[in-house]
């Protein structure tokens, strides 16, 4: 980035780190904008009351949002261990967003895995542990690398069952492992959790409670 170029939040001094709605931003600044337009989308989603320009837009602005939080979790060498999984909660958020135009509450829990793959040729099996799940698919890290058309399964190791998921984004983290968020393609509820909101699920979603 431009170091000359301030951050968009006035009086803000930090080296700006994303572009995002055309304007500049430092990093934290950039993660809680994210969830405020991000939050800002859902509750509009809520309301169903909106016009296709305005859904256009929604699409657009989650587009950019994903594509510059995956571009700083991959390229900023000295992010710590919260802005990490601040930027891979935003991009699990988003892509919830993105796909179904609906909000669903993430829980950041590790429940034993078994990711399958079952794609011709490319067959492997690995278990793992969620970091983040969702109403409707999971992120998880694993080190085989996940790709765009893979034929996947995922096994709930403690309760037996399995559903089929796809690729929804993925790539390799610095530490040479692949992050990957999947979503379940005939599966309602996989992880049987009640997905009401509750104030407690999203912690991590509110930068100005850390
Ligand atoms: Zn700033």
């Amino acid at each position: 980035m431009d170091e000359r170029v301030q951050c968009a939040v006035a009086d803000c001094l930090k080296p700006t780190a994303a572009i995002f709605c055309g304007q500049f931003y430092c990093r934290g600044h950039f993660i809680v904008t994210c969830y405020e337009r991000l939050d800002f989308c859902a509750d509009l989603l809520r309301t169903r009351n909106f016009s296709q320009q305005t859904s256009e837009e929604m699409r657009k602005f989650i587009a950019e949002c994903t594509q510059q939080a995956a571009k700083l979790s991959e390229t900023a060498k000295d992010l710590n261990h919260i802005e990490r999984a601040r930027l891979l909660d935003i991009l699990f958020y988003a892509s919830d967003i993105g796909r179904h135009m609906r909000r669903s509450p993430r829980k950041s829990l590790a429940i034993p895995v078994r990711l399958q793959c079952e794609s011709p040729a490319r067959e492997w099996q690995e278990d793992t542990c969620t970091r983040s799940l969702s109403r409707y698919g999971g992120m998880f890290e694993c080190q085989h690398e996940v790709k765009p058309d893979d034929v996947l399964v995922v096994k709930h190791l403690d309760a037996g069952r399995s559903a089929p998921a796809r690729f929804v984004w993925g790539w390799r983290a610095r530490s040479g492992s692949f992050v990957v968020a999947l979503e379940f393609t005939d599966c309602d509820n996989f992880w049987e959790f009640d997905w009401t909101e509750s104030p407690a699920d999203s912690v991590l979603s509110q930068p100005s409670s850390a």
